[in-house]
């Protein structure tokens, strides 16, 4: 689906994978589930794009749901990968993977040992860093959002107004929900976190479930927090 000329959202591979295309080569911006590359690639190539036109793949978390598809984007594309510091670990398979916890975890723990493959993370990110993505507007900067998971990022376009806030929250029916806690590593620092993007001008956002926004992001942001905010008291 496209987004923006240069914004595509790959349908159908669980999380929201989106491609950005520009004149000196693509980024995928998180990956799907193990086996999500072939609908990625087939998605770029319809767009007059050839897998070795991919040059990044920049992930906002280690959740198998993003980072599944990426050991395979890297063997078909050489593609550099960019990833949270503290998620970097999991993703490579030096650490366990974080997973949902209750029953679901356990489906989740059979999956993660049978599909998916560590991979190399070739730019460790935190936050405040900028990255060579848009670099004519600026560039894609890194904005620390952990929680969900120990190391979660979010990536910010001022020049656009443009988030892409990977599990940072959910949209589903016009209204923006906190990430649901069974998912989380630390709820209360998720929470901070969602929190701090009220800090940040963004018109249009783009989350890793749900559909994207295309307008007014900060009021429904703001008004997550302000409902969050509101049962706490
Ligand atoms: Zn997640």
């Amino acid at each position: 689906m496209e987004l923006t000329p240069d914004i595509h959202l790959v349908d159908g591979v669980t999380c929201n994978v989106y491609l950005i295309l520009e004149p000196d080569g693509v980024t995928i911006l998180d990956s799907g589930l193990p086996g999500a590359h072939t609908r990625i690639l087939a998605l770029l190539q319809s767009l007059g794009h050839a897998s070795g036109d991919v040059r990044r793949i920049v992930l906002t978390h280690q959740h198998i749901d993003h980072v599944g598809g990426a050991p395979a984007l890297v063997k078909a594309t050489g593609a550099e990968i960019y990833a949270p510091v503290g998620d970097t670990p999991a993703i490579e398979g030096k650490a366990k993977r974080e997973r949902p916890r209750g029953p679901l975890g356990l489906a989740f723990a059979v999956m993660i040992a049978l599909q998916l493959r560590p991979t190399t993370v070739n730019h460790q990110v935190a936050g405040g860093e900028t990255l060579p993505v848009f670099a004519s507007e600026g560039g894609l900067q890194v904005v620390a959002t952990p929680g969900h998971t120990v190391g979660h990022v979010s990536y910010y376009l001022p020049a656009r107004r443009l988030l892409f806030a990977g599990d940072a929250y959910r949209h589903a029916d016009g209204k923006v929900t906190p990430s649901p806690k069974m998912f989380n590593h630390d709820t209360p620092q998720a929470m901070r976190s969602l929190a701090s993007l009220c800090a940040l001008d963004v018109e249009m956002s783009l989350p890793g479930h749900g559909a994207p926004i295309l307008h007014d992001a900060n009021r429904l942001i703001a008004e997550a927090v302000a409902s969050v905010a509101s049962v706490a008291r």
